[in-house]
């Protein structure tokens, strides 16, 4: 597995909701363990630790998100040992799951209070062992994660110029808030003017957004650039349906017209939220004529989660939600990230 990245396509939809243009960027292609976001942040990270001549993978999160699935699924490959401090959860078994579990990374359990000695304790040992322990922060946080998306938005500009096509909006889901604040990055760096909403899928405004400008502005100092205010920073939280990993009827409906009549599938606690927070975003804010690019940030292990369970037909109750853990409650995030 060579860590290299080439573009991963825009493909127009058939939507038209309100005589907008509706574009897809398919990130769940991006050629590594089902792609997604955590994929493309991997490879900045791998690159960073083999500039580091490291050679023990140490990460956090939990043992169903995207992103330990992802990172599992680079160890594996390159033959690094792999170890995830994963929070003690009543997480129901999940693909992502089965998959780390499969790919023989190492979970440790551990409650929430105490993840940061874990993770310290963990790292010390490993290097008592003899080994060079790189770590990865939870979901790709942090720089690495944030110039990840930078450079997507690189290619976002390529596709325009290449396509005679300019995007007056972005909309993607927003979680930790790298996703975000790498495409904000980008553009202020190219000097657009393009509207990113990030559609929160778990937390508030009052404890999301900062965490997004923090990213921005960390990065943007690395660059001698001046920071930007709270203000500039547009993480809509109206559209998290009760929280992490939580959904209602209509986010299927969604789904399930999405893959009916596009052949792409969504999923529910964070691709199909945000298409669906981005449908009553444009309704809302009485967005017409505009050409709009939704970001598929990946997640389809989650679709089969869901799909395994329910297929597209049934109606949703409460009870039914996957990814409920302790820590969905406590923080408004879950341990999925
Ligand atoms: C982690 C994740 C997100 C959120 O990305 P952040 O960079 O943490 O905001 C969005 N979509 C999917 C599918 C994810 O796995």
């Amino acid at each position: 597995m060579k860590p290299f990245i080439t573009s991963t396509p825009i493909q127009s939809l058939t939507e038209t909701f309100q005589h907008n243009r509706f574009y897809i960027k398919r990130e769940d292609l991006i050629p590594l363990s089902f792609g997604g976001n955590k994929a493309r942040k991997a490879y900045y990270f791998l690159q960073e630790m083999e500039k580091q001549q490291a050679n023990c993978l140490v990460t956090y999160g939990s043992s169903s998100s995207n992103h330990c699935r992802v990172i599992a699924a680079v160890a594996a490959a390159k033959g690094y040992p792999c170890l995830i401090i994963s929070p003690s959860s009543q997480n129901k078994p999940t693909i992502n799951q089965q998959l780390v579990e499969t790919l023989n990374a190492k979970l440790i359990y551990t409650p929430l209070s105490q993840v940061r000695e874990t993770i310290q304790q963990t790292i010390e040992q490993l290097k008592q062992d003899g080994l060079k322990p790189y770590f990865i922060p939870g979901g790709g946080h942090g720089h690495n994660g944030t110039q990840a998306y930078v450079d997507a938005y690189r290619e976002i500009k390529a596709a325009e110029a290449e396509n005679d096509v300019s995007f007056d909006m972005i909309f993607h889901a927003s979680g930790t808030g790298t996703t975000q604040a790498g495409l904000i990055c980008g553009n202020y760096l190219f000097e657009d003017s393009k509207k990113i909403v990030g559609i929160s899928i778990a937390r508030d405004m009052k404890n999301g957004r900062p965490v997004v400008l923090e990213s921005v502005n960390t990065y943007l100092e690395s660059h001698s650039l001046p920071p930007i205010s709270e203000a500039e920073v547009i993480f809509d939280d109206r559209y998290r349906a009760g929280g992490y990993g939580k959904y209602h009827e209509d986010i299927i409906e969604v789904i399930k017209q999405v893959f009916i009549h596009e052949g792409i599938a969504l999923d529910p606690t964070y691709t199909g939220k945000a298409y669906w927070g981005m449908m009553q975003y444009i309704k809302e804010h009485q967005i017409e004529h505009q050409t709009i690019l939704f970001i598929h940030t990946g997640s389809n292990p989650l679709f089969f989660d869901y799909f395994q369970k329910y297929g597209l037909t049934r109606s949703v109750r409460n009870e039914d939600h996957l990814y409920r853990t302790a820590r969905a409650s406590e923080n408004g995030l879950g341990s999925n990230r």
